[in-house]
């Protein structure tokens, strides 16, 4: 039995039939779980319609009743975590204890839109001229869009929304068509929490639905996650069209290991960043660059470590799940061929690994390279699966080089006990999040998300108050209200007096 997986658009499943499906799997086991239907332009443009109808009379609606309906959906969220977990382990594969990691992570932002009240708070300057005053307002855009990758099918939404919604917007989102349920169970809680139909919908496609919202004259922005070169196409297209584009690409995020660290704490944090969700996450750390001689300590523990790790299905409590399809694992297997064949040193290989699962899942274990060069396409690409590399280096200096000339600039981390050498780095490093002895620094929901160079394309990071001022349009008022000393006709231009 596989599941039909389709659209929600105005506060319940889509009725029509699909001209064209995709097949969903469960990546522990192979099997074939459902197929999702993809939109054609013209279902697009009828969520689009029902958005904006649905958006006018959202926008209007109190302060007050926007965020209750968000603590509303935060209560739903918070008691149904688990529910939306199993189903994210289902078919994306990651292990149960990282599913639910994503949705704390990705309540926090609906916490943070709590405050929704505050955060739309504009100014005012009383007396600007005589009898004249200023304020500024903030107001939604209208309808925006969503476009999401398979990584986090929960999370990476929730970065938007929560913030659009609260500042009146009505939503759509395109979710991965590898993994599109969460979406789903996330619309019925919307409804349940108390949204109006139409403000929270969800369409599911592939690039001809991505394309009928960058055409779509009604979408006013699109916040996207993806790999750069999608991302890229996003945002030029995007903006061309007269869109607000926020558009968050791919990573190669570099540990730096000084030879003053503490080498327990980083073995533990090259393993969790390293091999966590299988690699799939842009956060993940995928080289790691030691200053010598600090490596083979270094390699040492790390290896020591990843002979522990248990590979295989999510729901049974492994510390590593599959990759997300077939193809992916193709993908990352010949990455890993052409990293041997380039002659990087293969200390652990996991081509061939024995999971933890029935039938015949998409598998990799925990793989670790050294003595990787800065030429080779395993240090050169992002290879979004469970495969670290080292990278030795001389001093600091090289090192940082190594991370400032990178086309990505995502995240990176130093691990060292000199402050004084933390402090420059984090000065120094042209990448978006910075952690100092702390190997994944995603920001918390009140600071904003997002990276540099190839990792980003558009001046905004999601959430926080860049999230905030994404989803409204800034409005500054200049009144004067008559009283009996109006100063009659003066073509000048109006100055302050
Ligand atoms: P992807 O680029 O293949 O897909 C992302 C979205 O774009 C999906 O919704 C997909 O349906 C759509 N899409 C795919 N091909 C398209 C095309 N030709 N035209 C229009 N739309 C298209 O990415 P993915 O494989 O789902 O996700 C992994 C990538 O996302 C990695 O590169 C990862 O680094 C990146 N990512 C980045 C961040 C970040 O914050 N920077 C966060 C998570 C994931």
């Amino acid at each position: 039995m596989t599941t039909r997986i389709t659209h929600w658009i105005d506060g319940k499943p889509w009725s029509g039939k699909a001209e064209r499906t995709s097949d969903v799997f469960n990546p522990a086991t192979g099997q074939k779980t459902g197929e999702v239907d993809l939109a054609s332009t013209a279902v697009m443009a009828e969520a689009v319609a029902v958005a904006k109808r649905a958006g006018k009379e959202w926008a209007n609606a109190s302060l007050t009743k926007r965020a209750s309906v968000l603590f509303a959906f935060r209560e739903l969220l918070n008691a149904r975590k688990e529910d939306l977990a199993a189903i994210i382990t289902a078919e994306h594969g990651k292990v149960l204890s990282d599913a639910l990691g994503e949705v704390i992570r990705g309540q926090e932002v609906v916490e943070f839109a709590c405050g929704i009240p505050h955060l739309l708070k504009g100014q005012y300057s009383e007396s600007v001229s005589t009898g004249v005053d200023v304020y500024s307002m903030r107001q939604p855009l209208g309808v925006v869009g969503i476009i999401s990758p398979f990584n986090f099918p929960a999370m990476v939404p929730m970065w938007f929304f929560p913030i659009a919604i609260g500042a009146g917007n009505a939503v759509i989102v395109k979710p991965s068509e590898k993994d599109p349920s969460a979406q789903n169970f996330i619309a019925q809680l919307w409804k349940e929490a108390g949204l109006p139909d139409g403000v929270f919908n969800v369409v599911h496609g592939d690039k001809e639905s991505v394309d009928a919202m960058l055409e779509h004259p009604d979408i006013k922005s699109i916040s996207f996650v993806g790999s750069t070169p999608i991302a890229k196409y996003i945002y030029e297209t995007g903006t061309k069209n007269g869109k607000r584009v926020q558009a968050l690409g791919g990573a190669k995020n570099h540990m730096l290991v000084l030879p003053d660290a503490d080498l327990d704490l980083v073995a533990d944090a090259a393993i969790n960043a390293g091999f966590g969700s299988a690699g799939e996450r842009c956060m993940a750390i995928s080289v790691l660059v030691a200053v010598e001689p600090v490596a083979d300590p270094t390699i040492a523990k790390i290896v020591d470590r990843m002979g522990k790790l248990t590979t295989g299905d999510g729901t049974r409590g492994c510390d590593m799940g599959p990759l997300v399809t077939a193809q992916h694992r193709d993908k990352v297997k010949s990455y890993i061929e052409a990293g041997v064949k380039e002659g990087a040193n293969i200390v652990v290989d996991g081509r061939n690994v024995e999971p933890n699962s029935d039938g015949e899942g998409y598998f990799i274990g925990p793989t670790l390279f050294d003595e990787v060069q800065k030429e080779m396409s395993i240090y050169k690409e992002e290879i979004f699966g469970p495969v670290l590399s080292v990278v030795r280096v001389k001093s600091y200096a090289e090192g940082l080089k190594l991370i400032n000339d990178h086309p990505y600039g995502n995240g990176t981390a130093i691990f060292t006990n000199d402050g004084g050498a933390a402090r420059r780095f984090q000065n120094e490093v042209e990448v978006g999040m910075v952690g100092v002895n702390v190997p994944i620094p995603v920001p918390m929901a009140y600071f904003s998300f997002g990276g540099w160079k190839a990792s980003l394309f558009g001046d905004t990071h999601a959430h926080g108050m860049e999230g905030v001022h994404f989803f409204t349009r800034g409005k500054v008022v200049t009144s004067r209200w008559l009283d009996p000393s109006h100063g009659g006709i003066n073509l000048g231009f109006p100055t302050n007096g």
